[in-house]
């Protein structure tokens, strides 16, 4: 009796149920978001270690949504994975992406690469790499200039499928990178099989690392594993000079961060980032 009160009468207070309903508005106004518009890409600038030059940038999913106003990726893109919004998501991300870099190409702007965020959930649902290359042709994009970004927890939590999609996209020629690493636990077992071009070292090692030696033989370490697998290595959330001070020695490749650059809207971007491509 007591249960079936609480289910129906709607007085006890059930946080789970409180974000259900979040969750379910999320859903319901996510389905429409493509068809009326309300996602953008904002781009935050990658700078070469050393001589701080600009031809790269990571592509970054905004929504404002006209139900719930600003919603973070954090909190809708698990959502879209859930529900399996996420494949037209993405395929609007990417085409977006290819065309926004067409653009720049003709007004021979300094942008030469872009990374994509890609879901490995995607991998379950359907095949992107033939998405992937459809798009690349279409806007004529060569995809050694394209960077999938795939968190190092989600290809943990499905490898087999993971390992298989990035061979197969590698093989067409896309880069990839290992985002948000160093949390998510990978053996190196697993580091081994997979094709890696860039390991993004998660902001959790990076900030106040001048003042942690912890942190800072985690990344020296982390660095040098990427040398010998012949990989990249990109240093995330980098916030302040000294931070910038100290891992400039480092020998990572590249550095992204507040310090240098917010992720921008195009305009923003290109009114900031002229064709001399210095900070
Ligand atoms: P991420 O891929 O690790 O992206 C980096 C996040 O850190 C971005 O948050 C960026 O704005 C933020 N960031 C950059 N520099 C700094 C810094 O110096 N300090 C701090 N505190 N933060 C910094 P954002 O744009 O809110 O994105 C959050 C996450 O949402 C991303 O994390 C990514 O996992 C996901 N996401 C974003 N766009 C997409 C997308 O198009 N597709 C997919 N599948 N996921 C996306
Ligand atoms: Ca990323
Ligand atoms: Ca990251
Ligand atoms: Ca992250």
């Amino acid at each position: 009796f007591a249960k079936e009160k609480g289910r129906n009468n709607g007085q006890v207070y059930d946080p789970a149920i409180h974000y259900n309903e979040r969750e379910h508005q999320i859903l319901l106004e996510l389905k429409q978001a493509i068809k009326r518009e309300e996602f953008t890409l904002y781009f935050q600038p990658l700078v070469t270690e050393g001589t701080f030059e600009v031809n790269k940038a990571e592509t970054l999913l905004r929504w404002n949504s006209e139900q719930l106003g600003h919603v973070s990726p954090a909190e809708f893109i698990p959502v879209a994975e859930k529900y399996g919004l996420i494949v037209d998501i993405t395929e609007w991300v990417i085409c977006s992406a290819f065309q926004q870099l067409n653009e720049w190409d003709k007004a021979h702007y300094i942008i030469q690469s872009l990374s994509i965020n890609i879901s490995s959930v995607h991998f379950q649902y359907g095949d992107v790499s033939h998405m992937m290359e459809k798009l690349a042709t279409q806007f004529d994009i060569d995809p050694t200039r394209i960077e999938i970004e795939i968190t190092e927890t989600s290809v943990m939590k499905n490898i087999d499928e993971a390992v298989q999609a990035l061979h197969k996209l590698r093989a067409l020629g896309f880069r990839v990178a290992l985002d948000d690493f160093g949390t998510g636990l990978s053996s190196l077992n697993y580091l081994q099989q997979l094709p890696i071009d860039n390991l993004k070292i998660d902001r959790s090692f990076v900030q106040h690392i001048d003042q942690d030696n912890k942190k800072q033989v985690i990344v020296e370490t982390i660095i040098r594993l990427a040398q010998h697998l012949g990989a990249e290595v990109t240093v995330e959330g980098v916030e302040t000079k000294q931070e910038v001070d100290f891992l400039q020695a480092s020998g990572c490749n590249y550095l992204q961060g507040y310090y240098f650059s917010k992720p921008l809207p195009v305009k923003e971007l290109m009114d900031r980032y002229q064709a001399k491509g210095l900070v």
